[in-house]
Parts: C-alpha cells; sequence; structure tokens
C-alpha cells in the first residue's frame, strides 16, 4: 500500500496507542472465536525470545480475546497462550484473503480453521516484534515494565509521575515505563493543547497545567480513537483504512506554519532525541533558570 519513499523524520511515524487500539477493535470483529491452524514466521528478528514449543502451543487455541496494553496488541488465547505483537515503526496487522500468496513484507502469517479470511504481520523496516507467552508464566516482563496506561492514567497518579521527575516533560511522557501507548505526535498534540513547553521541567509544570496536561491525554487520545488515528504517512487500520486524526493536528508537522489558536509560527525542536513542534507562545517554558553564558 502507500509508501511514497518519502523517509525523512520516519522515526516519528509509529503507530501509538490510538492507532494500536484501532487495529484492535478492528481485528476484534474478525477475529474474535477463531481457531488458528497454523503459525508462520517468516522473519528470523520478529521472534527474539520465544521457544519453539511456545509457538507449537498456539496451534488449536481459539482467540477468546484482543485486547491493548500501551502500544503492544494482545490476542489471548483459549489454551492460555498470549501472541504480543509490537508494531514498531511500519509493522501492520492486516486481514487477507487465506489463499493469497505470501509476499516480501509479510514476516508473519496467522491462519484459522474454517476461515476465509488470515492475518498478515507486514513489516517493511522489520522493527516489529511478536512474543508468546504463557498465562501466569514470568518472561512477560516486556509488558510488566510498563507504566499506567495513558488513557486511564488517574490525576492523582499522574501528578506523581510528572511531580517526581525533573526530565523535559516530553521526554517523561515517551517513556513507556512512566505512562504506556503515548508517542511523537500525541505527546506534542497534548501538551500544545495543555500550553506546556516539551523542554519544561516535569516537576517544575504549575499544577494548573498538569490538570490541563491529563485532561488533553485523555480527550486527544479519545478523540483520535473516533478519528481511526492519525495516518500522517504510514499508518493504516487492519483493512487499509486511513485515519484522520491528523486533520486535527495542531502541531505535529506544522512546523513554519501558524498555530491555530494564536497565529505565531510552529517551531521544530530536538526533545529527548525527537523532533518536536511547539508554538513558542502558548507553549512557554517553565524550568529552573540555567546559568546564562557569560
Ligand atoms: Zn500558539
Amino acid at each position: 500500500m502507500l509508501d511514497t519513499g518519502k523517509r525523512r523524520n520516519h522515526g516519528d511515524e509509529m503507530p501509538e496507542l490510538p492507532e494500536v487500539e484501532t487495529m484492535v477493535n478492528g481485528l476484534r470483529e474478525s477475529l474474535f472465536g477463531q481457531r488458528v491452524q497454523r503459525l508462520r514466521v517468516l522473519c528470523d528478528r520478529l521472534m527474539r525470545e520465544t521457544s519453539a514449543s511456545a509457538l507449537q502451543k498456539v496451534e488449536g487455541g481459539k482467540i477468546v480475546g484482543l485486547s491493548r496494553k500501551g502500544k503492544f496488541l494482545l490476542f489471548h488465547l483459549s489454551n492460555g497462550s498470549l501472541l504480543v505483537f509490537h508494531l514498531r515503526m511500519t509493522g501492520r496487522l492486516v486481514l487477507v484473503p487465506s489463499d493469497r500468496p505470501l509476499s516480501g513484507v509479510d514476516r508473519a502469517r496467522l491462519d484459522f480453521s474454517a476461515c476465509d479470511w488470515a492475518l498478515s504481520f507486514e513489516d517493511q523496516r522489520k522493527f516489529g516484534s511478536l512474543s508468546i507467552v504463557q498465562d501466569g508464566e514470568a518472561g512477560s516482563s516486556l509488558l510488566d515494565e510498563l507504566g499506567p496506561d495513558a488513557l486511564h492514567v488517574g490525576l492523582r497518579e499522574f501528578r506523581e509521575i510528572l511531580g517526581g521527575s525533573a526530565r523535559p516533560v516530553k521526554a517523561l511522557l515517551l517513556d513507556q515505563r512512566v505512562i504506556a501507548g503515548l508517542g511523537n505526535i500525541y505527546v506534542d498534540e497534548c501538551l500544545h493543547r495543555a500550553g506546556i513547553h516539551p523542554q519544561s521541567a516535569a516537576s517544575e509544570v504549575p499544577p494548573d497545567r498538569v490538570r490541563r496536561l491529563h485532561a488533553a491525554v485523555r480527550r486527544v487520545l479519545r478523540k483520535a480513537i473516533t478519528c481511526g488515528g492519525s495516518s500522517v504517512s504510514n499508518y493504516r487500520d487492519s483493512r487499509g483504512r486511513s485515519g484522520t486524526f491528523q486533520l486535527h493536528h495542531q502541531v505535529y508537522k506544522r512546523e513554519g506554519m501558524e498555530c491555530r489558536h494564536c497565529n505565531s509560527t510552529i517551531l521544530y525542536i530536538k526533545v529527548a532525541s525527537r523532533g518536536t513542534r511547539y508554538c513558542p507562545s502558548c507553549q512557554k517554558e517553565t524550568r529552573i533558570p540555567r546559568r546564562r553564558p557569560a
């Protein structure tokens, strides 16, 4: 599907919570109750920590639940196996006709008994991952390390997270161990709506702004889910449909354009080595003043 080869800033294009939620919701309609006939792994890099026996255990299991944790997609099987997908940058889970030949971007294929559809894990850049863990078994550390989900974290916990860190607020919100689900697009969008400079020390953000940020995170994520996510370049859902939340972006990929709120020019800087867009008028920095160079 559409990939124009425009690769500048491709590192920003990772599916985040709304895109993963959209994908899970779409897949649930088609895959709930389906029995796994076969799992073919077509790329060595896809499954670094999963044994061959875990792979075998998947077969014959029925999908009894699909869920999301942070940016991970989880398939819960009736036999206690859990398939854990992470799309990273260009990964996609796509429903394809079960007789469709494998292609160069297929990294795994999940076939189902008595089903006209198969699930293909396509990934051009091969950063995506699949792990199989057994319910209740240690080894799902990648999930255990995640912080509270950005969609559900309460205000009190959110305040504690920000108040306890002197890191730049953007870097903190990108850290999945601190809060799970946010990435470059939605952090920039939420910080703009809350009027917070992305480089502000998290613990220095005034309480009223923390409350605004917490509300903005929920509002933005919910709206983005309603819109089917943001499709800036790569992202498509499980049926190849684009999201539309990019039409509501206030700052992301809008550097050099006018702020929709105040008409100042949106600026581009690097924070935590990520391309970052913000409005210098709407988002004033709050931090302990640094010593000025003589
Ligand atoms: Zn502005």
